[in-house]
């Protein structure tokens, strides 16, 4: 093997396995199987990178399956926006496909294990078939219905079917083993009555098929060879394969299934069921609040589809689960973002520094690099003017020598501009300083001569001319939960570990050359961080997201280590 080729994952080591053994290449076929009652959240995204990137892999098609057997909870909304996020990703499926398409199929399959005795219709309540069950320690018993004649439960499907009952009233069962060591082997639920429209459906069926009756053969019908799922599932695998024993003929395909385990991630919440509580509670501002840990959130945060799969990749799969810290997400998206956002002024916290020696009324405009990263990126143009504001926490009257940016007597670097001297502030009654005055030398304007005859400085600070500059609303984030595992807590939900204060909406003064920003527009506001313009943009006011701060706390977590 080449050494620069990754090291396989264990579900790439079954693949080769089965390849070795004489499996075709041809027949590989994968499938990304959400069912749409929620967004897309970075749990998925692993799902995603793993099935999609086995396709690429091994040049195979991939399908996106909408597993919607749950009419009660599955939405259109949330079937556009699951094939929206994929392909933002930058995946592009073979088939899109619904469980739905497949419920004649999966009802005539019903009736034939039905006419061959393994499976009849149960009439009891579901206390008393969950009495009858047992516990993993003990055995469960037969119910009264197990015995039912083939003809009677043969009729009694057919009127489920046709809308005869109210829900609850009749259920079809496999009839496996009651006895067996795996619980979900005791004669398992396949069809239930529910009197629900379907999104796609409508009204067409009054019974709907159970997630195990449904999963294996959606595989089988569309010839999917590796059914990848988390590990939740593991217990499953011993029906799914009941499940394709009563069905799967010699000359077709059958398909496997393989569990990998869940990806969780510090600070934030994965789960469809949670994440819905947040919106629907007012928490957020909906699925695609930019602190949402959903892919949609992401995007309209500013993070990249090539930071999201740089993430998957290195935390790879794993077979057991474990908390990925959510700051090596955010590396992986400053280092695509340094590459590729071109760098701007931007002031959140002004401080009206004064040049005296600056002519009143004169301005100039100085050259700025766009992006060190990218020569290509070019130049532009940035006002400077005697009047200017810097951030209030780059000026102190008196700091030690490790202050490197401005302080009375201190020299520091307008970025792009010239070497100022700080030589006196001015406080308001109580003390806030709201003025500083400086000096500036004119002779040592960045660019204006070799890197040798500057003179140099330690600090530099960002800026903009307040005569220039235009106001914004600016939104800062910090974590939603305040706890780095919100799940994880016996006695507490996670809701109590929501922080107040995870959105910080102030107005923020920003170099001209902004203004024609828009909707998706990535920045570097040079020292404060990666911004994007924001939807809630409109034609008055620009909106941005801090998408993420500069410091890389990653890097930090691995020099501890
Ligand atoms: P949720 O608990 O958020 O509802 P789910 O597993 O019910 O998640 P599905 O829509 O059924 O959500 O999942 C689609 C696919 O994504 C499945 O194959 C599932 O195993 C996978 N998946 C879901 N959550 C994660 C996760 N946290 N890590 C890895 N894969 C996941
Ligand atoms: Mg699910």
């Amino acid at each position: 093997m080449e050494e620069t080729k990754k090291s396989l994952n264990f579900i790439e080591h079954i693949i080769e396995e089965d390849l070795e053994e004489g499996y075709s290449n041809d027949a590989l076929r994968f499938r990304f199987p959400p069912e749409p009652n929620g967004y897309l959240h970075l749990g998925h995204a692993s799902s995603i990178c793993l099935n999609f990137g086995l396709g690429e892999t091994y040049n195979a098609p991939v399908n996106l399956r909408f597993d919607d057997t749950n009419p009660a909870k599955e939405e259109k909304e949330y079937v556009d926006a699951i094939k929206r996020d994929v392909e933002w990703m930058g995946f592009k499926w073979d088939k899109e496909c619904y469980a739905s398409d497949y419920f004649q199929e999966l009802y005539d399959w019903a009736v034939m294990l039905i006419k061959s005795g393994k499976a009849y219709v149960d009439s009891q309540s579901s206390e008393a078939m969950a009495e009858q069950k047992g516990t993993p320690t003990e055995p469960g018993v037969d119910g009264p219905y197990r015995n039912r004649p083939v003809e009677e439960n043969l009729d009694l499907f057919e009127r489920m079917k046709n809308g005869e009952f109210e829900e609850g009233k009749h259920v079809l069962r496999a009839k496996i083993d009651m006895a067996s060591p795996n619980m979900l082997m005791r004669d398992p639920i396949l069809y239930r009555v529910l009197h629900k429209a379907h999104h796609r459906t409508n009204t067409d069926w009054c019974i709907y098929p159970m997630y195990d009756w449904t999963h294996g053969q959606s595989d089988y019908l569309e010839q999917v060879s590796h059914s990848l799922c988390t590990l939740e599932f593991l217990p499953h695998r011993e029906l799914y394969d009941w499940c394709l024993d009563q069905l799967v003929s010699n000359n077709k395909l059958r398909p496997k299934q393989r569990e990998f385990a869940r990806r969780n991630l510090s600070h934030t919440v994965v789960s469809k069921r949670k994440l819905l509580k947040l919106v629907e509670e007012g928490v957020v501002s909906g699925w695609d609040d930019p602190r949402m840990p959903t892919i949609s959130g992401l995007r309209r945060r500013g993070y990249t589809p090539e930071a999201i799969r740089n993430f998957a990749d290195t935390i790879g799969i794993a077979k057991r689960e474990n908390i990925v810290d959510v700051s090596l997400l955010e590396f992986h998206v400053r280092e695509h973002l340094n590459k590729i956002s071109p760098r701007v002024m931007a002031v959140l916290n002004p401080l009206k520094l004064v040049i005296t020696n600056y002519p009143e009324g004169q301005e100039e405009w100085l050259t700025a690099e766009n992006n060190p990263e990218d020569e290509s990126a070019g130049f532009r143009e940035v006002p400077f003017s005697r009047e200017l504001y810097i951030e209030q926490e780059d000026f102190r009257e008196e700091a030690n020598r490790k202050f490197f940016r401005l302080k009375l007597g201190g020299e520091v670097r307008l970025k792009n501009g010239y070497i100022i001297k700080a030589e006196s502030c001015t406080k308001d009654a109580e003390g806030n300083i709201i003025e500083v005055q400086c000096t500036y030398d004119p002779k040592s304007k960045s660019g204006s001569g070799t890197e040798e005859s500057l003179r140099k400085v330690k600090g530099t600070l960002h800026w903009v001319s307040t005569r220039h500059a235009f106001e914004a609303e600016v939104r800062l984030y910090d974590r939603l939960f305040n706890d780095e595992n919100p799940d994880g807590h016996k006695d507490k939900d996670f809701m109590e570990f929501v922080n107040q204060n995870s959105l910080n909406k102030i107005t923020g003064f920003l170099e001209p050359s902004l203004k024609d920003a828009i909707v998706g527009d990535r920045f570097q506001f040079q020292r404060l961080g990666y911004f994007n313009v924001d939807k809630d943009t409109t034609a008055e006011k620009l909106v941005f997201n801090r998408t993420v701060t500069l410091r890389d706390t990653w890097a930090k977590i691995q020099q501890k280590n």
